[in-house]
């Protein structure tokens, strides 16, 4: 049985982010008033690998007024500070918003070699797809349990009607045939890429460094 994407986790939790970037901030209810976007950077330049900060650099741009000139920057520091730390649902949300709030920017050029900072998932190969675990319904067989793999069913006396729990086909229903269970792979969430993290944090310390006016 395939399992839908919506029952994984990272993906759940990237649409609650995106949403946390909404233009107008609403869907931020921090328990300490948020920093302005401008005092998280300068924090973060002086301590760039506390995750902390990373996170109140978050409650600031998510709390911050439309026009703050600080959100372009506060945006390419946290996409790329999330590639570094691995959460990449985190890293893709906050690039999707810098590039459609502020195209054409030098805060948008930063992130023009994105492709770069991630390589192909080992786990699956790049596919996104992983094989799981040997199917319960068939043991791995791939055949119908009701029919054994034929097809069709003995009714009384020598007539034979079609399997009703394969709709004929003689393969096992749960996992198409396949013996295995296929999933998206739990390492890259199914998109087949994982971060390079040191480069990751490279370019992430370059962009904190850099005082872009
Ligand atoms: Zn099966
Ligand atoms: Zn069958
Ligand atoms: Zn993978």
């Amino acid at each position: 049985m395939k399992r839908g994407y919506a029952s994984f986790l990272p993906c759940a939790f990237s649409v609650a982010l995106a949403l946390s970037f909404l233009p107008d901030g609403r869907a931020q209810t921090p328990s300490e008033p948020a920093p302005a976007i401008g005092a998280a950077l300068a924090q973060l330049r002086k301590a760039p690998r506390d995750p902390l900060l990373l996170a109140r650099l978050r409650a600031a741009l998510a709390a911050a007024p439309a026009r703050d000139d600080q959100t372009a920057l506060g945006l390419a520091v946290f996409a790329l500070g999330s590639l570094w730390l691995e959460r990449v649902a985190d890293a893709e949300a906050a690039r999707q918003a810098l590039l459609r709030r502020f195209p054409d920017t030098a805060e948008a050029r930063t992130l023009e070699d994105w492709d770069g900072l991630f390589r192909p998932c080992g786990w699956c190969h790049g596919t996104g797809i992983r094989g799981g675990e040997i199917c319960a319904r068939c043991n791995g067989t791939g055949k119908c349990p009701v029919c054994g793999g034929a097809g069709r069913v003995a009714l009384m006396g020598r007539r034979q009607a079609p399997c009703s729990a394969c709709n004929g086909s003689g393969k096992c229903s749960a996992c198409g045939g396949k013996g295995r269970e296929e999933g998206p792979c739990p390492r890259c969430g199914g998109t087949g890429r994982v971060p390079l993290p040191e480069r990751a944090f490279r370019l992430y310390r370059a962009v904190l460094k850099a005082e872009v006016e």
